[in-house]
């Protein structure tokens, strides 16, 4: 398929912070921007030519946006995967409906990962009730999590005994669900790929995740575990896009086990959280990868130009209802980048912006990180 070249009109379903930076990278390229998010204050609005302000199940809406798009991406995995195939009958869309579908259903994503000959935590798919009925031994304690709808740690509860996670899943109204066992982790860490086709994809360096309450805290650039591991996640993402036929940017969060082993926890059909270092220390950021790959051009180079760490600014720094934090210091740092979502409400857990941090190892920026988190 020819390449898309700029200045063609590209388009994103969801216009939060994700849709935001991807508009940033693809006006930045000279191409143009749709963006389809029911909300008026959507973040990505800012940034793009167009804004159509609709649900996103409005047919006449979806359609608008596919006929007037070169091609089409998504920065949600919860987007209907029906809407994504609906596009594709119209436009060029990336990543596909079936690949989205496979993203939003942890029954689904879970097995195929299995599928895909790597590992997973025991897990029992809970469709009904009677699923549930059976020997829950291997999998306590453990994690009950909704197939569906969860991020950011929601939809998921921690139980200890069979009667906690039966009761737990008729708490949560008997919607499917997994029961995950869980597992003893030494710490997580993810991998982004960028897949255009077999011959042409890329892996971005591993990152390390600190979560704190079930959401992305901190990422730290390289990763502090052994190169030969980091460099197995790498080729167990790329072999995750391969398996799935994936085009576009595929984040992969694993667990490092106790005995330096990995687990896959989940997949994201779309940049991450955890790939916001690149946007000021690889050569390439997850957001450009994002058009590239939408586009048909090659990934671009994924180097680190130095190490980072990433700190989420949550709408918890907000103290005071809403009384914007200091920014003096942060701000002024020469090695640091904030970036800033512009959205109006600052909730607690809400994610609100994050800033980068170089220096000269992972463990420096990471200690001056905190102390500049520390002045807000
Ligand atoms: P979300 O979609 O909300 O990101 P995750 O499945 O990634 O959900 O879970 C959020 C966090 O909860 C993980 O990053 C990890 O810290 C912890 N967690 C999830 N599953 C397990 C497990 N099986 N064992 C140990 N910790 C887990
Ligand atoms: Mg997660």
């Amino acid at each position: 398929m020819a390449a898309i070249l700029p200045p063609a009109m590209l388009g994103i379903l969801g216009g939060g912070q994700l849709g935001r930076m991807f508009a940033v990278a693809a006006k930045t390229m000279g191409y143009r921007v749709t963006v389809l998010d029911p909300d008026e204050n959507a973040p990505a609005a800012a940034f793009a030519d167009r804004h159509i302000r609709a649900p996103y199940n409005d047919q006449a809406a979806l359609r608008e946006l596919a006929d007037s798009c070169a091609a089409v991406t998504t920065e949600f995995e919860n987007v209907n995967a029906d809407a994504m195939r609906e596009l594709a009958r119209r436009t060029r869309v990336s990543p596909s409906g079936d690949c989205v579908a496979v993203a939003q259903d942890r029954i689904a994503e879970k097995a195929w990962i299995n599928k895909a000959g790597l590992p997973t935590a025991p897990y029992l798919a809970i469709e009904s009730v009677e699923d549930i009925q059976v020997d829950l031994a291997p999998y306590l304690p453990g994690i009950l999590k909704t197939a569906r709808l969860g991020y950011d740690g929601k939809g998921q509860v921690r139980v200890q005994t069979a009667a906690e996670a039966r009761a737990a899943y008729a708490n949560l109204g008997g919607q499917a669900c997994v029961l995950e066992k869980m597992l003893d982790l030494q710490l997580e860490v993810s991998a982004i790929v960028t897949r255009v086709s077999s011959a042409q994809s890329a892996v971005f360096p591993v990152a390390e995740n600190i979560h704190k309450n079930g959401i992305l805290d901190e990422s730290i650039v390289p990763a502090r575990i052994a190169p030969a591991l980091a460099k197995q996640a790498q080729e167990m993402a790329r072999k995750l896009a391969e398996a799935l036929d994936y085009v576009g940017v595929l984040a992969v969060e694993f667990f490092v086990l106790a005995d330096d082993s990995l687990v896959v926890n989940e997949i994201a059909p779309r940049p991450h959280n955890s790939g916001h270092y690149t946007l000021t220390a690889c050569l390439t950021d997850q957001f450009q990868q994002q058009v590239r790959a939408m586009c048909g051009l090659l990934p671009g180079r994924t180097d680190l130009l130095s190490p980072v760490v990433m700190v989420n600014l949550l709408g918890d720094v907000w103290k005071d209802n809403g009384h914007e934090p200091n920014w003096d210091v942060l701000a002024e740092a020469p090695n640091a980048q904030l970036h800033l979502y512009g959205k109006k409400q600052a909730r607690p857990g809400r994610k609100m912006g994050h800033f980068n941090v170089m220096a000269a190892s992972a463990d420096e920026a990471l200690d001056q990180a905190r102390a500049l988190k520390d002045t807000l």
